[in-house]
């Protein structure tokens, strides 16, 4: 079913009654091209793009909740392409310019919103990191501009400039980074899957994946046996668990990311602010809400909800950076478990199984490359070739030590990333 103006009007008339589901809830088959593992935003857009651009629709999606169930219905919605290294600069840089089409390209509205990020800094040393980043951005082709302190003051006058721990000296600002309405990416994508004849099989988890000589050949689940003749494993903070069914030990370790929204206020925030106080960042819902979240909790679990004392540090961080936030009432909290790599980089690759092909690490900043990744994903399992602006996302720098790609300058420590 397309979307019009015309339809909105219609149905408006008619009392609602002409929608339909958005996909069918078909009975898995007995085989498949390519099987999918996992049904969150990267799993969708993959299966998107091998049915769009590669013409392979004999695909499943398994998820073992409901679709949009995981990470990315749990975001904090920031899309932006302002990274620094080789590697990372040209795929997040590829993934905005997919977003910018991305509503058109779906016929869908994922309320994609360029209000701009500003990560401020608060040392002279930062400033000069953040020029650094910022330039590596222009030369990747993307927009940045370094903000003084009264540049920051003309977009965000409601902020404390002088606290004492954090004075706030300047920020990075890149004005087509932004937000977008995660749960509609998801559904985005699913629909335009379904619409080319991707089967997405909801409450089916995977337990087990059939391999045979060094090769794959389908996948074990709660719904019975599968075959395939390729797997796609891209499940985010299960990763480590869903990999060890073919017998890898991957570099990932799965920690837990928070986030809260307040009830709704006036609006008092145009764009999306990072905080050097704790990782913190905030944005302002189009229904009011303050978003935010900050540092992960430092241990390493399963379970999608956090601790007080984290939540207690990013209220703090919070009220630091905007005293005046203080009556806002926090309507709910959340937790996502985060695939964090060694290396603060996600993985796009094949695994030394014939068939089987492998992408996580995302961290926490997954959901602005929902677009890109599935492109890149499903090129690499379409051609068995790496997609160009992906091709440094290898395994087996873990291993071997080359390509690294250390964007936080953290070391190897997972949780600093
Ligand atoms: C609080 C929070 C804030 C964040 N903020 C941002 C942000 O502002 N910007 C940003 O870019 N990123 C952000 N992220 C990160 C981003 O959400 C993730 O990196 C990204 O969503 C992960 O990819 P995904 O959408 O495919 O994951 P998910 O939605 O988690 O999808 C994985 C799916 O795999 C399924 N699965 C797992 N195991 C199995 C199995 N055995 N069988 C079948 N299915 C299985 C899961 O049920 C899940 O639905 C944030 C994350 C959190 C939690």
């Amino acid at each position: 079913m397309g979307y019009s103006a015309l339809k909105i009007f219609k149905e408006g008339l008619f009392g609602q009654k002409g929608w339909k589901p958005v996909w069918r809830n078909p009975e898995p088959k007995a085989e498949y091209d390519v099987i999918i593992i996992g049904g969150g935003g990267h799993g969708l857009s993959t299966a998107y793009y091998l049915a769009k651009e590669h013409g392979i629709t004999n695909v499943a999606v398994l998820e073992k909740g409901y679709l949009g169930g995981g990470n990315v219905g749990r975001n904090t919605t920031i899309v932006r392409a302002n990274y620094a290294l080789p590697g990372n600069s040209e795929f997040y840089s590829h993934s905005l310019k997919l977003w910018e089409g991305m509503e058109q390209d779906l016929n869908y509205n994922t309320m994609m919103s360029q209000r701009g990020v500003i990560n401020l800094f608060h040392s002279d040393g930062q400033r000069d990191a953040f020029a650094r980043r910022g330039n590596a951005m222009i030369n990747q082709g993307d927009d940045a501009i370094l903000l003084d302190r009264d540049g920051v003051r003309d977009l965000v006058p409601l902020i404390d400039f002088d606290n004492v721990r954090f004075p706030i000296y300047g920020g990075l600002y890149h004005p087509r980074g932004g937000t977008a309405r995660h749960d509609a990416v998801a559904w985005g994508y699913a629909r335009g899957a379904d619409q080319r004849g991707v089967d997405l099989i909801q409450n089916c988890e995977v337990t087990g994946i059939d391999i045979e000589g060094g090769v794959v050949k389908g996948v074990q689940t709660s719904r019975g046996a599968i075959r395939a003749k390729k797997v796609a494993i891209v499940v985010a903070g299960r990763s480590s668990q869903v990999a060890e069914m073919a017998g890898m030990r991957l570099p990932i370790e799965s920690h837990i990311l928070q986030a809260f929204v307040t009830e709704g206020i006036k609006p008092i925030l145009d764009q999306v602010i990072s905080f050097g106080m704790g990782h913190f960042y905030i944005s302002q819902s189009d229904k009011g809400g303050l978003v935010f979240g900050g540092d992960l909790d430092f241990y390493a679990s399963y379970a999608a909800r956090g601790n007080l004392p984290m939540m207690e540090h990013v209220m703090e961080a919070g009220m630091t950076l905007m005293p005046s936030i203080a009556k806002a009432r926090v309507l709910r909290s959340w937790g996502g478990i985060m695939d964090m790599s060694s290396d603060g980089s996600p993985i796009i690759d094949k695994t030394e199984t014939e068939g089987l092909y492998l992408n996580c690490g995302w961290c926490y900043g997954g959901f602005k490359a929902v677009p890109g990744s599935g492109f890149s994903y499903a090129h690499l399992i379409a051609k068995d070739m790496h997609h160009e602006p992906a091709s440094q996302f290898r395994l087996d720098r873990f291993r071997t030590g080359r390509g690294l790609m250390d964007e936080e300058g953290t070391g190897s420590q997972h949780n600093l990333h």
